[in-house]
């Protein structure tokens, strides 16, 4: 059982993520193809021993390209593992209403992930690709593929906070409600925290702020998910790099009707040219904005209202927790990496009783120390996002199940 690994593929919006992990949680090998859509694309892959190596692609690369090079960079380099692989895991981010637990694909629920894909057409249509791929260099395991949803670990908000405020006839017969996305990663966020906070899960309240590419909050009420800000699909909430979050939809009928511009160019507008990339009109990546934050009015503006939105999401979530909360998390690249970040909000939020320890806030060990509040504070926890162990043992227990059938 020591040697049987799985593989994760964590196929993302912009980036290709894969790792190959024991029943254990041990990782073996962890790599990412990132900016698939820039000039600069190159793979990343860490050993073991963690020592890293790099390949840079000579131009722009598809998804499909980066996933041949995955199969057979673990082929012809990492044969040890590549002949040890049991399953495959892979990360999905809609299921849709109909499905609400971690699933054996099937001919069944490739169909429902696909019909899934028009309330993630950024994430959906690259975890089928994944699937497809995998199911293409790994042929032997094609009964071995288990999908992960981000969409079940929300199932359990109440109506309350799933339903818009248009007609009900809507819900009833189209499934138009909030989905919400990141699910693994709060799942696991929340166990972490629990354990951190040393309390049981079903009794722990927590506000968690996942801030990638992708950025959501979400309130977690008893270890479960109460509510979120991402909608039917990930476009709703927080600023993010592209995506617009939160808006008037009366813009959309704006920019249509008196702007006449097409529907389909408005939609890649929302998606892929606003958040803080539209807004600061240089980058949708926060490291590069992060450096010009003083020189650039630009950049200063969009990630003010980035902070701010967040803020208000934050206040709001005390209302679903009914103002009992144990800790707030930050997670995500952003949320992970950016002192800037972490104490632009906290600063907002002060007066509901969160102080920020600026010393540990700009510590870069939180595998080690992951508190970065004052002693008289809520606490605050710095923990990094980890879909990948989580995929790795959802899948481990699903095809154990399937053995013992
Ligand atoms: P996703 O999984 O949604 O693609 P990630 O969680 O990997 O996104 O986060 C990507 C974001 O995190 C990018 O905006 C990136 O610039 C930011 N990020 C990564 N590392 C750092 C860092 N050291 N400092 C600030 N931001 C960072």
């Amino acid at each position: 059982m020591e040697k049987k690994v799985i593989l994760v593929l964590n196929c993302g919006s912009s980036t290709i993520k894969f790792s190959i992990i024991n029943f254990k949680k041990k990782i073996f090998l962890k790599g990412v193809i990132d900016y698939l859509k820039t000039s600069k694309v190159c793979a990343m892959w860490t050993h073991l021993n963690f020592s890293k190596e790099i390949f840079y692609f000579k131009k722009k690369i598809t998804y499909k390209i980066g996933l041949k090079f995955i199969f057979n960079l673990l082929k012809n380099q990492f044969k040890k593992y590549y002949n040890n692989i049991i399953g495959v895991g892979h990360r999905v981010v809609h299921g849709g209403e109909e499905i609400k637990k971690t699933s054996l694909i099937t001919k069944e629920i490739l169909i429902k992930i696909k019909k899934s894909s028009i309330y993630a057409p950024l994430h959906n249509p690259n975890n089928l690709l994944g699937i497809k791929n995998s199911l293409k260099y790994l042929p032997h395991l094609s009964d071995k593929n288990v999908a992960i949803f981000d969409t079940t670990f929300h199932s359990t908000i109440p109506k309350i906070a799933f339903l818009y405020a248009i007609p009900y006839f809507f819900y009833k017969k189209h499934k138009i409600r909030r989905y919400g996305a990141h699910g693994i990663n709060y799942l696991y966020i929340t166990q972490k925290s629990a354990v951190l906070l040393n309390k049981n899960i079903y009794s722990t309240n927590l506000i968690i702020c996942h801030l990638g590419n992708g950025a959501s909050i979400t309130a977690i009420v008893k270890g479960k998910s109460a509510d979120t800000s991402m909608g039917l699909t990930p476009l709703e909430g927080l600023v993010m790099g592209t995506r617009c979050g939160d808006l008037d939809p009366s813009i959309i009928f704006y920019l249509y009707e008196i702007l006449k511009i097409p529907i389909k160019k408005i939609k890649k507008i929302l998606m892929k040219k606003s958040g803080l990339l539209g807004l600061s009109e240089i980058n949708s990546d926060f490291r590069i904005l992060e450096k010009q934050y003083k020189d650039n009015i630009q950049t200063e503006i969009s990630i003010k209202i980035f902070c701010y939105r967040l803020s208000k999401y934050i206040a709001s979530y005390f209302v679903p927790l009914n103002g009992k909360i144990d800790a707030l998390i930050f997670t995500g690249g952003i949320g992970e990496n950016s002192g800037l970040i972490r104490k632009k909000i906290i600063k907002k939020i002060q007066f509901l009783g969160f102080k920020l320890d600026k010393i540990k806030n700009i510590n870069n060990n939180f595998q080690k120390n992951s508190s970065i509040h004052q002693e008289k504070s809520i606490p605050i926890f710095v923990i990094a996002a980890d879909e990948e162990k989580m995929i790795a043992s959802e899948t481990f227990k699903i095809l154990k199940n399937c053995e013992q059938k």
